[in-house]
């Protein structure tokens, strides 16, 4: 069978393809990247270009593109069985994987329930958490459950995980459909919601929180949050101590606390999980993203014990959760997170991304001093950079300048892939970029900041 030329694929895509998040009528005018292959941390496009990969495919990829292990396993997995349910069977891949998840877990998490995206994981941990208040309080107790969630939340786009969204530009127009979710204050001291300095500040974003934990426990099933990072929003780095003080509150008056590490897990903030960092353990946990190495689509849900108990019992109770997906623990997926896992365990990988973060951080030390760099934010290997249109004032482009995406096309040119989140810039490497590589991000932003800002 003739192999389509790049030209047909071109016009396939501008006819027929609907890119998520991108403004089709802008799109088809443009001049799009086809990536036709992988190279490390390298993407390839149709013309023979090479770009790095700053985003790691869009925030999963861990060691870049055809891994050699990883490529093995989904390769040994194909010869056995490439798909097979979870619905009441069981298959080798999905049961080893289970069982290094909850070892390398936070203790306490000891079930893994399986799906196939963060919003999918997002969704389950929502719904279990919603049962689980259903099964051991009853219905009068179920009929009042409402989740607390932060502003400038991102958990995924399906409907439940945009509830306890944040991110207004995402959100808001879906407000009428979504069910309604109390939120606390975004912890984003840069512009502090409440008006305070995190210099001299007691946490009082914390502090609000707690407060309407304390007055709506009754109501509250589950508190979510990103630990770590409120990555979405544009790289918004918790404050020290904050992850604790929620976790210690909704302990305290009985809600669970669902923790979304789909895109701080795997070593991205330079420990395994993020909520390590704050030895904080939560009763449900989200992974996604970096699971499969950026390979596949699986994800999964972690419970504990005490979640997971009451949902014992004979099936004519229905005490069983009924939610499911058809993909839900893929064996090829399975197989490419068992390769990831054995990359990771030795701890060299995670281990040296502290190092690296620092060579992140001091090559951008000229971006720092830019003008129009307001704030650059890290946490490792998650990085943003706020571009703003004057320093003291800390004052916004406008929109229509859009100075982030412009940023970012720049970039292109210096051969890096990158995506802004409005006007901050994301920098968001594969863990095993090597620090020319990172220095090479640093410039190429120089030099787009130039290039788009002066004159
Ligand atoms: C990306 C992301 C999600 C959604 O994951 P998908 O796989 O895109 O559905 C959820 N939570 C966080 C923190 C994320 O960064």
């Amino acid at each position: 069978m003739k192999r389509p030329t790049p030209e047909e694929i071109r016009r396939w895509d501008f006819e027929h393809v609907w890119h998520p998040f991108t403004q089709m009528a802008e799109y088809a005018a443009s001049d799009p990247l086809v990536f036709v292959s992988g190279d490390r941390h390298d993407l390839i496009d149709d013309r023979g270009r090479r770009y790095f990969d700053a985003t790691s495919a869009l925030w999963c990829n861990l060691f870049g593109h055809r891994v050699p292990r990883i490529d093995a396993a989904v390769r040994a997995q194909i010869e056995r069985l490439a798909h097979a349910t979870l619905l009441g069977a069981a298959h080798p891949a999905a049961a080893e994987l289970a069982r290094r998840l909850v070892e390398i877990a936070p203790a306490g998490l000891t079930r893994v329930f399986f799906s196939d995206d963060g919003a999918t994981a997002i969704e389950a941990a929502l719904k279990i958490a919603f049962q689980h208040r259903l099964l051991v309080r009853g219905k009068e107790a179920a009929k009042k459950a409402v989740y607390l969630s932060l502003d400038n939340a991102y958990h995924g786009d399906t409907l439940g995980a945009a509830a306890v969204g944040g991110v207004a530009l995402f959100h808001e127009i879906f407000r009428p459909i979504l069910m309604p979710a109390l939120k606390a204050p975004s912890p984003y001291c840069y512009r502090c919601p409440l008006g305070e300095n995190r210099a001299s500040c007691s946490m009082e974003c914390a502090k609000a929180a707690e407060e309407t934990i304390a007055r709506e426990a009754d109501r509250i099933c589950a508190v979510i949050l990103e630990p770590g990072v409120q990555a979405s929003a544009g790289m918004l780095a918790l404050p020290d101590g904050y992850l604790q003080r929620i976790a210690d509150a909704a302990r305290r008056h009985g809600a669970l606390l669902v923790l979304d590490e789909v895109a701080t897990g795997f070593g991205r903030t330079g420990t395994l999980f993020a909520c390590q960092k704050e030895n904080v353990t939560p009763d449900l946990m989200c992974l996604a993203k970096g699971l499969t190495g950026g390979y596949l689509p699986v994800a999964a849900t972690l419970a504990t014990d005490a979640v997971y108990r009451p949902f014992l019992g004979r099936y004519e109770e229905y005490r069983h959760f009924f939610h499911g997906h058809t993909y839900t623990g893929n064996p090829l997926g399975c197989a490419a997170a068992l390769a990831t896992l054995s990359m990771l365990a030795d701890g060299s990988v995670i281990g040296d991304v502290p190092r690296k973060a620092t060579v992140l951080r001091e090559a951008l030390d000229p971006v720092g001093a830019h003008p129009n760099v307001g704030e650059i934010r890290q946490v490792g290997l998650m990085c943003g950079v706020e571009l703003v249109a004057d320093r003291a004032s800390r004052s916004c482009f406008a929109a229509d300048r859009r100075i982030g995406y412009r940023v970012c096309q720049a970039m292109r040119r210096h051969g890096v892939f990158i995506r802004p989140l409005g006007d901050v810039v994301v920098i968001m490497p594969p863990l095993t970029s090597s620090d020319d590589e990172l220095r090479r991000v640093a410039r190429a932003l120089f030099a787009a900041l130039e290039e788009t800002l002066d004159g």
